[in-house]
């Protein structure tokens, strides 16, 4: 498998359905507003050969009546737009890693990086928020600044990295700062939390640390 930004590398059956109502996606919409002006989150045609990068995730509340636990996630190739509207939010119904497998529904495919998000969610049924980025100077200062991070070789979106973010989730380290890095996918940096707000604020808590040391 390559990792290339943007590019779906799972099974995906997507069900074309209407969007969610705004009133469901406030914080998503917000959060993910900062992190675009922060460009942690875009598309530029000088980097990852043009491909919209970053993605943000929120899971449902549990219905009891559902053993499946879906999430709401940005839209495939999403990265251009400044500010993200219901239609370009998709929910993700079940994945399957193992079998590289994901089904959505919704009015767009999910991103390219949902199976991440997936395993995220499958490891901690307390984790309500998962947000990737892409950030050159926690990237290179990763070593530098102690941060956790995932073997080179599991490229992003694959059945490899879900394995990884198993790995670096049994660190306390990573649980401890609610953050790693992804060492075989340029730039990528993952923050997961209880809420939008903790996993926002831990990501700029670890930037501001690269910016005094990159
Ligand atoms: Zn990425």
């Amino acid at each position: 498998m390559t990792d290339q930004e943007g590019v779906i590398q799972f099974q995906l059956s997507h069900l074309f359905t209407p969007p969610l109502s705004l009133g469901q996606l406030g914080e998503l919409i917000a959060w993910r507003r900062i992190l675009y002006q922060l460009q942690l989150i875009g598309e530029d045609p000088l980097r990852y050969a043009g491909y919209g990068f970053g993605n943000i995730s929120q899971r449902i509340p549990q219905v009891p009546a559902i053993t499946s636990r879906p999430f709401i996630i940005t839209g495939t190739q999403t990265g251009g737009f400044s500010e993200l509207a219901p239609e370009q939010f998709t929910t993700v119904t079940e994945c399957f890693p193992e079998q590289n497998r994901v089904t959505s529904t919704g009015p767009i495919k999910p991103s390219s990086e949902a199976m991440t998000h997936a395993t995220l969610y499958e490891v901690d049924s307390e984790l309500r928020v998962v947000m990737h980025v892409h950030s050159p100077h926690i990237w290179r200062s990763a070593a530098q600044l102690g941060l956790p991070v995932t073997t080179a070789a599991a490229g992003c979106g694959t059945t490899a990295m879900a394995d990884a973010v198993r790995e670096v989730m049994t660190q306390p380290l990573t649980r401890a700062l609610g953050l790693f890095v992804m060492g075989g996918h340029e730039d990528g940096v993952v923050s997961f939390a209880r809420t939008a707000d903790q996993a926002g604020v831990a990501l700029i808590s670890v930037l501001a640390r690269a910016y005094q040391v990159c």
